[in-house]
C-alpha cells in the first residue's frame, strides 16, 4: 500500500474536485464568454468559483483573477507590479528562500537593471521584521515575501511585514506567496494587508494548471498577456472552467481548522517517532506550518534515501520538489551545513495521511539507515 508524503510537491485530486471538471468537460462545456444558454451556464460556473475562493480569502470577488497556477500568479504579480511602478523606483525586496517562480523572476528583472535585495532568514527560516525595515524605502516598489516556506513550512508574519512597508513610506506593492500556506492556515487577504496574493488549486486537493492571484481593488498591475477581455484582460485567453470549478470545489472543501488540529497531532507524533532514529535531526521548527518536517538523515544522500523510500511505497520529496536534487537554498540560507542539507528529506502532509503512514516511514528509514550507509562506506 502506498503512503504518500509528499503533499506539498503535490495533493491528490478530490473526487467531487474530479467530478465537477469531469461535469465542466463533458456537459456543461459551453464558453463564459458566448452569449447562449451554454455560455451563460459556463459564466455562472465561472463566477461561483471566483465567489467560493474570494469567501475563503475574505475578499470580494472581483478582487480574484485566474490564472494557470501558483508560478503564473507570481510572474504576474511581480513583472505586473513592477511594470506598473517602474517610474516610482528601482528597487525590490523580496527573501532568498523564495519558491523559484519567484526568485528566478527577480534575477531577469536584475537582468534589466532593477536592484533586488534578497533578505536572509533567521535561523528558523523567518524573515524578520527589522531586516525588512532596514531594507525597504521610498523607492522600493515591490515586496514580495511568501507566506509559508515550501520546504521547510516556516511562516512570516505578513501582516507586520505590510505594516512596516506602508510605515517606511514606501510606495512598494506588497505581493505574498501564499501557495503553500492557503487552506492550512486562516489567511485572510484583509487581515494580512497585502496588495497581491498567489494561490495554487494542486496543493489543496485540486487539479495541477489552475491557481489564482487576489489583487487589491484599487491597485492595478499591467498585463503581460494580450488578447481578449478575459479576466478584466489581465490574464485573456478562454478561461480554463473545468480546472476553475475544479478549484472552486476544493476550496468549499476545506476545513482549514478541523485539519489543522488534526496534522498537528500528526506533526508530533511524527517528531517523536523519528527522534527515536538515530541519525535523524530536524530541519523545520516547532512553530513551522504542521503539514511540513524536514529532516536530515546523517550519512545518506537525500536522492538515495529517497530511492529507497519509494521502493517500499513510502514518497516523500529531497529538499524542494521543484529543485530536483539540486542543493537546497533554503537551508543554506537557514545556516545549515551542507552535509546535512545534502541528506534532508521533506516530508509533507495531507488531510488523508494517518500513523500508519508515518509508521511505514520510521520503518524504512530505519531499514534504510542499517542498509544503506554500508553500501556508502
Ligand atoms: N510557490 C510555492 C511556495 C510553491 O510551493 C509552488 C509549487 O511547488 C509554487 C509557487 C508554484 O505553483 P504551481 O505549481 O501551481 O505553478
Amino acid at each position: 500500500m502506498e503512503h504518500y508524503l509528499d503533499n506539498s510537491a503535490t495533493t491528490k485530486v478530490s473526487r467531487a474536485a474530479a467530478e465537477k471538471a469531469l461535469e465542466l468537460m463533458c456537459e456543461n462545456y459551453g464558453n463564459a464568454s458566448s452569449l447562449h444558454s451554454l455560455g451563460i451556464k459556463a459564466e455562472a460556473e465561472l463566477e461561483n468559483s471566483r465567489k467560493i475562493i474570494a469567501k475563503a480569502l475574505g475578499c470580494e470577488s472581483d478582487e480574484i483573477y485566474f490564472t494557470s497556477g501558483g508560478t503564473e500568479a507570481n510572474n504576474t504579480a511581480i513583472f505586473g507590479a513592477v511594470k506598473t511602478l517602474k517610474r516610482r523606483g528601482n528597487k525590490i525586496v523580496t527573501s532568498s528562500v523564495e519558491h523559484s517562480s519567484v526568485l528566478e523572476a527577480m534575477k531577469e528583472l536584475e537582468n534589466q537593471g532593477f536592484e533586488v535585495i534578497y533578505l536572509s532568514p533567521d535561523e528558523n527560516g523567518v524573515i524578520t521584521a527589522d531586516k525588512i525595515k532596514n531594507a525597504v524605502d521610498n523607492k522600493t516598489i515591490l515586496v514580495s515575501i511568501m507566506t509559508a516556506n515550501n520546504e521547510t513550512g516556516s511562516i512570516n508574519d505578513v501582516s507586520k511585514i505590510q505594516k512596516i512597508v506602508v510605515n517606511n513610506n514606501s510606495p512598494a506593492l506588497i505581493h505574498t506567496d501564499a501557495v503553500q500556506a492557503f487552506g492550512k492556515i486562516n489567511i485572510k487577504t484583509k487581515k494580512s494587508g497585502v496588495d497581491l496574493m498567489t494561490i495554487s488549486a494542486h496543493k489543496i486537493h485540486g487539479p495541477k494548471g489552475i491557481g489564482a492571484l487576489y489583487i487589491k481593488k484599487g491597485k492595478r498591475i499591467a498585463p503581460l498577456h494580450f488578447g481578449g477581455e478575459q479576466e478584466k484582460k489581465l490574464r485573456p485567453g478562454t478561461e480554463a472552467l473545468p480546472l476553475i470549478g475544479a478549484l472552486g470545489v476544493a476550496v468549499s472543501e476545506l476545513e482549514i481548522e478541523k485539519n489543522y488540529e488534526k496534522i498537528s497531532a500528526l506533526n508530533s507524533y511524527a517528531k517523536s517517532r523519528l527522534s527515536e532514529i538515530q541519525g535523524v535531526s530536524f530541519n523545520s521548527k516547532d512553530d513551522a506550518l504542521p503539514y511540513i518536517i524536514n529532516i536530515s538523515v546523517k550519512g545518506i544522500r537525500s536522492e538515495t534515501m529517497l530511492h529507497f523510500l519509494a521502493q517500499n511505497e513510502v514518497y516523500v520529496s529531497s529538499g524542494s520538489a521543484c529543485a530536483k536534487g539540486k542543493p537546497s537554498h533554503v537551508l543554506n540560507a537557514m545556516g545549515i551545513d551542507k552535509d546535512t542539507a545534502d541528506s534532508s528529506i521533506r516530508i509533507s502532509f495531507s488531510k488523508f495521511n494517518t500513523e500508519e503512514d508515518v509508521d511505514f516511514l520510521v520503518k524504512y528509514i530505519k531499514q534504510g539507515l542499517e542498509t544503506l550507509v554500508k553500501k556508502q562506506y
